[in-house]
């Protein structure tokens, strides 16, 4: 299946920032030379152009941040991030960004990939946690010592999802049949948001050289507009002409 088609394909046809339905484009968050689907989103051409700073930015559109955030897809997080840092003068956003941001972060920085990622406390525990012999209801008991707060197996397994999705997990795993389908903010939802705090969350940022070195895309890699194809020309199906 080509990029266009998976991404349409996981927003379920929807806009991953405002759930609009209309004129959905593929957006490349962060241009990867290998091009994974993780850089790519899917959203709306009023997303877009107040993205690009095209139109003015209209801070009761991006209420949506607030659910986007919560979104597993790091270019989704990403330009939640990013968007909400922008409208920061609007104290909504300010405690989404609050929400997202917590002390003792850890950059990991992953030079096969040129990609740096920050994980918050919890995401850090469990990743020095992991030593290939703890069982996550072990890791789980750690935590909660450590943290002194109530910590379940299921935010073990959430943590691990994370960072096995950014390769910073060795070997592989039988994933659970159950928690799988926990996500971050249904986690929160259960815990209360003063536990908040406690939710494993990692945010992925391709490094400045690795998007120098990359400044347009080859044959076959997704884009939105022509300019970022080194072919100039982004076909109708949104990949790059070779
Ligand atoms: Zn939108």
């Amino acid at each position: 299946m080509k990029t266009a088609e998976l991404l349409i394909k996981r927003s379920q046809n929807k806009c991953e920032l405002c759930q609009s339905g209309e004129s959905l484009k593929v957006y490349t968050v962060l241009p990867e030379p290998g091009g994974s689907l993780d850089a790519d989103i899917y959203i709306c051409d009023k997303c877009q152009a107040q993205i690009d700073k095209k139109e003015e930015l209209d801070s009761s559109h991006w209420s949506c941040l607030s659910e986007s955030m919560w979104s597993e897809v790091p270019g989704v997080q990403v330009v939640s991030w990013r968007m909400l840092n922008r409208l920061k003068q609007e104290s909504w956003a300010m405690d989404n960004l609050d929400m997202m941001y917590l002390p003792d972060e850890v950059l990991v920085y992953d030079l096969d990939r040129h990609k740096a990622h920050c994980l918050n406390q919890t995401a850090a525990l469990v990743w020095n946690l992991c030593d290939g012999r703890a069982t996550p209801r072990d890791i789980a008991s750690r935590l909660q010592r450590e943290l002194d707060q109530p910590f379940n197996e299921d935010l073990v397994w959430l943590a691990l999802r994370q960072l096995s999705k950014i390769h910073l997990l060795e070997g592989s795993f039988v994933w659970p049949a159950q928690p799988a389908g926990v996500s971050r903010r249904e986690m929160v939802r259960r815990m209360g948001i003063a536990a908040a705090v406690s939710v494993p969350l990692i945010t992925s940022i391709v490094s400045p050289t690795a998007v120098q070195a990359l400044t347009c895309f080859p044959g076959g890699h997704a884009c939105s507009t022509d300019v970022q194809c080194c072919s100039h020309n982004c076909l109708g199906s949104f990949t790059c002409h070779s």
